[in-house]
This record gives structure tokens, C-alpha cells and sequence, in this order.
């Protein structure tokens, strides 16, 4: 398989430099899997490439057991397109020959390693699984121009249809380091497979290779996957860090959430309207808004739902998206709640709950009853199985609208509590807010919030499809025309 790099920046011959591979001789390394070798079809002041050529051996491959996964016969071992096709094997060369260029480094023109500079990059054959759509998709959000060239599965028998294979080039002025990290991630995501087998170390390459561009890039989500070999732990656990990397940590969100709703609050209840308080510390629970003698409307949120859990009769509870475990904390206090488990995504949340539930000082009857879970209401999880009760506060609002089927089944098909509470705010209730402007949401980080109707269809809906019985009930003040701040749902099966 073969990988051309060239470049135009003045003098080109610079590129020797960066990749550290002088552009007058040849060299050949030995890799566990064949060969490489690197050299410069072309190397003058206005233009250089540099090509490297991975040779694999099938042979070697299925004598050393590392051979395509998922194949079924024999012959798959030995006749199989791993070594002309771009794969996980040029991954793996680039790292080992081009390893410092990849991370970064340049002894020689210390600038010139984070310098942009025009690059083009030829894979000569790369099976574009997915399709040129997909490779498209992958590149051009990196700001990359894509040419790619499909090739028929056989030029004798144009009837056979297309391959999947493609001659891709790719155009960009970038830092080469950037480069090689899209590759060395893109390559085998596009391939969706890896020679070898994929274990934890993997999320760490991932989340390496793929730091500054990945944690924002629209296929985040399908890379994770594929480059994990749709290992949902390791998807889990990449995503969730990822998610902390991208532009608003999640745990951000929930303390602004706070912020901003006490400020709205206080605009209600006659107070100065003024924007959110920027300390947390103004936020810790038992404090009021603007009204000394009425409780929070997250004080009354927490307390409509923990009244609901004591009705229930559960004795095993989650809490899902528990953020600072202001609901754990007072599930603790009630001796009927003998198992209490809180999950979210954000680690830095988890170790917020961990210090103001002050974990290390519990003595250990009460420490057993509690459990801090890391994990996505995205994926189904085997630790949420079994409980009799799940809390779910102000948190699908923070779920993208396509994803939120994929947690209706992780909550209602999969962990399946006998009862379940889900509150989220009342869009209709916002314009009771003098200082939230009109059609604006309460939170930046929400990507939606719904009306009464809109909550009670979409939880009727879930209910019905689910087999469990559902009704409604408002938390917060009450207005006659616009309901109240907070809508809860309770599911029962
Ligand atoms: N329930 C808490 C926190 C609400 S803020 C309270 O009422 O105070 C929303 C919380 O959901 C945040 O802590 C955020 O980290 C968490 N969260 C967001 N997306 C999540 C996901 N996919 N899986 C699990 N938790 C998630």
C-alpha cells in the first residue's frame, strides 16, 4: 500500500526535515507485519514528496495470528487485500516511522512543526466502508479538499459493479503533525478494522491522536465507534471523555443550569432580575433565591421527586445524571433507600458528588449502601439492571433529540425499574421570567425544551411503547395559563 505526502511551502525540501528522513536516500524499516520503506519520488525547493510504501505479509500474518478479524474460511487468511489496501498497518507505520513527525516534534525547524503548510496527502487504494459520502464526511469538517476515484472490482468485468476501494487524495494547509494524527485515526475508521485486538490502551491512542479536532468533529461519534471496533465499554468510556473535552463540559452546564434558574427565579419573585450569580458557592443546597422563606425551585424539584420514591416503596434507587448528588444526598437521609446508585458521564461531576457526599468519612454501613457509577445514558449498562426505583432530573434536555431513543431503551427496555421519575423545565413557564428573554432557553447547553404537550406526548408515547403507565405532575409554582417551572412524568410498570 502506498501513502504520498507532498508539499509546495518554500523550500519544499523542508518536508525532509519534518518527517526526519533525509530526501536523498532510500530506507527500509522492519515492522511486526512486513516492511516499510520511505523515499522522495520528487524533492526540489517548490515542490516534495515523500512516499511511504508499507509491504504486509499475508503469510507472516496468519503464521503469526494476525490476520483480518471476522473471516470466516481459510482462504480469507491468505488472499485477502491487507496488503495493498490502506488499513490499521499503515496506521502502525506511520507511527513507527514517521513517529516523531506524529508527535509533533522537529529538532531541526523547531517552528515549522506547528506551522501550516500547504500538504497533500495520496492513498493510493483505501476501502472507503461506508462509502465516498462517508469519506467525505470524515475530511472535509478537518477542513480538507477530497478528491476520490472509485475503482470497478474488476476492469475486465465492468458488469461486476464498483468496489469499495478508492484512489483519495487530500488537500489541506495544515500543521503536518495535524495531518498524520487524521490519518493514523481516519485510515482504519474508514476501514472499520483493526489487525489487532483492541483493548483499553486503544481509548488513550484514540483521545491522543485525535486531541483538539475530535471531541468537536460532527462524526465524533461514529469515529469512536468504529475505531474502537464497537466495544461499547471502551465507546462509552472514550465518549464520555471526549464529551468533557468538547466546548461545554456537561458538569459546567448543570452548575450554570443552577446559576441561571435562581437568577430567573429571583426575577419572578420581585427581586433585582439580575443574570446568573457566577459563584457556585452562592448555589449550595438550602440556599434561596430571592425569597428567604420559600424553598428553591430545585429544593422543591429534589423534594417532589424523593417524595415520589418514598411512595413507590422502592428500596433501590438510581440516579441518573446525578451531577453533585444533591438527590443522592438526600436519599442518604432516608433509612428506606437501602441501595442508592448515581451514574453520569462527567467524571469531574462524579468527583464533585464524591467530595460533598464527603464518600471517605461515611462510616462503612452507609458507604455500602452508595455506589458512584461513570458511564452514558446512551448505552445500555448492565450495572443499572435490576433497581426498583430511577430519578432522572433535568437531564434529557441536555440529550440530543435523535439520541434520545437510544436512552428511552437504555432507561425503559434495558434497566427497566419498576418505577421511573423524569422532570425537565415547562417552555411554556419561561415567559414568566422577566429576565430570560422571549424563545430563548434557560440554559445554553439545552438542546430543547418542551411545552406541557410536548413532554406528555413524547413520555404517553414511551409509556405505551414500553408497557409501563405514566401521569403528570407540575413542581414549582403554579400559573394558571402557563402551568409551572418544572414538569415531572412517573412511569410505573
Ligand atoms: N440531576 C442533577 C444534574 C442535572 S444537570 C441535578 O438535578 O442537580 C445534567 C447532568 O446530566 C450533568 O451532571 C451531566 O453530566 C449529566 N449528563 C449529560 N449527558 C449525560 C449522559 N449521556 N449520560 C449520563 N449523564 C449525562
Amino acid at each position: 500500500m502506498l501513502l504520498t505526502l507532498s508539499t509546495t511551502h518554500r523550500p519544499a525540501t523542508d518536508l525532509g526535515f519534518l518527517l526526519r528522513k533525509n530526501p536523498a536516500r532510500a530506507q527500509s524499516f522492519d515492522l511486526s507485519f512486513g516492511r516499510a520503506h520511505v523515499f522522495y519520488p520528487e524533492a526540489r525547493e517548490e515542490r516534495c514528496t515523500a512516499a511511504l510504501l508499507v509491504e504486509v505479509d499475508p503469510v507472516g500474518l496468519v503464521r503469526s495470528r494476525r490476520g483480518p478479524s471476522g473471516e470466516g474460511g481459510l482462504l480469507d487468511r491468505y488472499v485477502n487485500d491487507r496488503p495493498y489496501a490502506a488499513s490499521s498497518f499503515l496506521s502502525v507505520a506511520i507511527a513507527d516511522v514517521f513517529g516523531t513527525a506524529l508527535a509533533g516534534h522537529c529538532k531541526e525547524r523547531p517552528e515549522l512543526a506547528d506551522q501550516p503548510i500547504p500538504l497533500r496527502a495520496l492513498l493510493s487504494a483505501m476501502p472507503c466502508r461506508g462509502g465516498e459520502a462517508f469519506l467525505r464526511k470524515l475530511f472535509q469538517p478537518l477542513g480538507y479538499r477530497v478528491a476520490a476515484v472509485r475503482f470497478p472490482l474488476d476492469d475486465r468485468f465492468p458488469a461486476w459493479g464498483e468496489s469499495a476501494y478508492h484512489r483519495v487524495e487530500l488537500e489541506a494547509t495544515l500543521p503536518l503533525h495535524q495531518l498524520l494524527s487524521h490519518l493514523y485515526v481516519l485510515v482504519p475508521v474508514l476501514d472499520n478494522d483493526k489487525h489487532y485486538w483492541v483493548g483499553d490502551d486503544e481509548v488513550q491512542k484514540l483521545l491522543r491522536h485525535g486531541e483538539g479536532w475530535l471531541a468537536s468533529h460532527p462524526e465524533r461519534d461514529a469515529i469512536t465507534r468504529r475505531y474502537l471496533k464497537h466495544q461499547r465499554s471502551l465507546v462509552t468510556d472514550a465518549l464520555a471523555q471526549l464529551a468533557e473535552e468538547s466546548d461545554l463540559h456537561p458538569d459546567e452546564a448543570a452548575v450554570a443550569r443552577d446559576a441561571e434558574e435562581a437568577a430567573l427565579e429571583s426575577s419572578l419573585r420581585g427581586g433585582t432580575g439580575h443574570r446568573p450569580a457566577s459563584t457556585p458557592a452562592d448555589l449550595t443546597p438550602g440556599t434561596t433565591a430571592a425569597n428567604e422563606d420559600e424553598p428553591t425551585l430545585n429544593a422543591q424539584r429534589l423534594g417532589a421527586v424523593l417524595a415520589v420514591l418514598k411512595a413507590a416503596g422502592a428500596q433501590s434507587v438510581l440516579d441518573l445524571g446525578c451531577g453533585e448528588g444533591r438527590l443522592l444526598q438526600r436519599l442518604l437521609r432516608e433509612r428506606q433507600f437501602v441501595r442508592i446508585t448515581g451514574l453520569d458521564v462527567s467524571h469531574r461531576m462524579l468527583e464533585n458528588a464524591a467530595d460533598n457526599l464527603r464518600v471517605g468519612r461515611l462510616p462503612a454501613r452507609e458507604r455500602e449502601r452508595l455506589t458512584l457509577l461513570h458511564g452514558s445514558l446512551m448505552y445500555r449498562d448492565q450495572r443499572l439492571a435490576g433497581f426498583d426505583a430511577a430519578a432522572v432530573v433535568e437531564v434529557i434536555e441536555h440529550l440530543d433529540p435523535p439520541r434520545l431513543a437510544a436512552f428511552e431503551r437504555v432507561l425503559f427496555e434495558f434497566a427497566r425499574p419498576r418505577t421511573a421519575v423524569i422532570t425537565t423545565p415547562n417552555r411554556e413557564y419561561n415567559r414568566m421570567w422577566d429576565s430570560l428573554p422571549a424563545g430563548q432557553f434557560r440554559h445554553r447547553d439545552h438542546r430543547f425544551e418542551w411545552t406541557r404537550a410536548e413532554f406528555q406526548s413524547w413520555a404517553t408515547a414511551v409509556a405505551a411503547r414500553f408497557h409501563y403507565a405514566v401521569r403528570f405532575l407540575p413542581v414549582g409554582p403554579e400559573d394558571a395559563a402557563a402551568g409551572s417551572p418544572t414538569q415531572m412524568a412517573v412511569f410505573n410498570s
